[in-house]
């Protein structure tokens, strides 16, 4: 073991005990890194793995001397931290004060709701708001988008940009876009998102769909443990990306259609309490007429919960008008 390895470099098969066949078996049931395996518990990697508790339990220890697990911080360096905390706006003033003046930078909002319901526009609009000057309501920055259902399109964002008096060459030039072709790429993709951020400041960045691809890939009842394992930690490396680059994380997620043991109530987001715990906003996006949607806020831990009514056109998102 090479000892001038940060401790993010380490992998789990530099941890004694683990060899090229066990380091298989961890990977295949989604203990692939050292933090997975530094939370673990003997019985569950004995059950998923077929070596013993002992042996497990070896493992286990290992891994927590190598896992960066963080530090303490004062009071006063979160304050601090807390204080560059800035607001992206989303192009409605009535959902904008819903949300308390726009969404967070330094936390993870989730917008869920059924198809159509207007969650890509949305990612968009907020792509575009980004890219806009400060006065504007916007952080004159670079945009990262992860688009794992294929919905990503350049022509809403010049409609978008040029309804906004901004020039749509230069909006797009700022928006970069990766095609996520199933969820272990899709993670790889937001572990990949903080090398960008060498290249120019990114203070936005998109999820479109969050949980699609967990969804599809992993159905059955056996493979909910890991499916939620995963997502967890895919939505961990969300968060430290919002609080390291002090940006806004948007994701959206669908509703589950069917009421079921797995997904819960027709309204309910999928991925239920682990997405619920991480995510500082939640928004409920339901259809209405001509184009409106009720855009709710739920459970946010310091606002009211609370309605607001945007219009969808080939504009993007405004206010009611009237
Ligand atoms: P979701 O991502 O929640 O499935 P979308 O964000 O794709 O839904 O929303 C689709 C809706 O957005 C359409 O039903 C339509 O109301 C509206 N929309 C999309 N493109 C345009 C456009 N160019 N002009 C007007 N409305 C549009
Ligand atoms: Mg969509």
């Amino acid at each position: 073991m090479a000892e001038k390895k940060e401790k993010e470099e380490y992998t789990i098969e530099d941890l004694p005990g683990v060899g090229e066949a066990t380091a298989e078996k961890l990977q295949e049931a989604g203990f692939d890194n050292i933090m997975t395996l530094a939370v673990a518990s003997p019985k569950e990697l004995s059950d998923v793995t077929g070596i013993g508790e002992g042996a497990a339990a070896k493992i286990i220890a290992a891994a927590r001397k190598y896992a960066d697990v963080g530090n303490f911080e004062t009071g006063e360096e979160i304050l601090q931290r807390r204080k560059e905390i800035r607001k992206l706006s989303t192009g409605s003033k009535a959902l904008d004060e819903l949300l308390g003046g726009g969404l967070e930078t330094q936390a993870l909002s989730e917008f869920y709701g059924e198809f159509g319901s207007g969650k890509t526009q949305i990612m968009h609009q907020l792509a575009v708001f980004a890219t806009l000057p400060e006065e504007k309501g916007g952080f004159n920055c670079d945009v990262l988008i992860l688009d794992t259902e294929n919905t990503f399109r350049p022509e809403r964002i010049v409609q978008m940009a040029t309804f906004r008096n901004a020039d749509p060459d230069e909006v797009l030039k700022r928006i970069h876009v990766a095609r996520a072709y199933n969820s272990h790429h899709q993670i790889l993709l937001a572990e990949k998102a903080s090398e960008e951020t060498k290249e120019y400041q990114v203070r936005l960045l998109i999820v479109d769909s969050l949980t699609s691809h967990f969804r599809s890939e992993y159905m059955g009842r056996g493979s909910l443990a890991e499916r939620q394992q995963l997502l967890n930690r895919h939505m961990h490396d969300l968060l430290k990306f919002s609080t390291l680059n002090n940006a806004v994380v948007a994701v959206t997620n669908q509703v589950s259609a069917r009421p079921d043991i797995f997904f819960g109530d027709p309204t309910s987001p999928i991925g239920g309490n682990i997405v619920g715990h991480t995510a500082t906003f939640r928004v409920y996006l339901r259809k209405s007429k001509a184009g409106k949607r009720i855009a709710r806020l739920m459970d946010s831990p310091h606002l009211p919960e609370g309605e607001a009514v945007i219009q969808l056109s080939e504009d993007g998102i405004t206010d009611v008008q009237g």
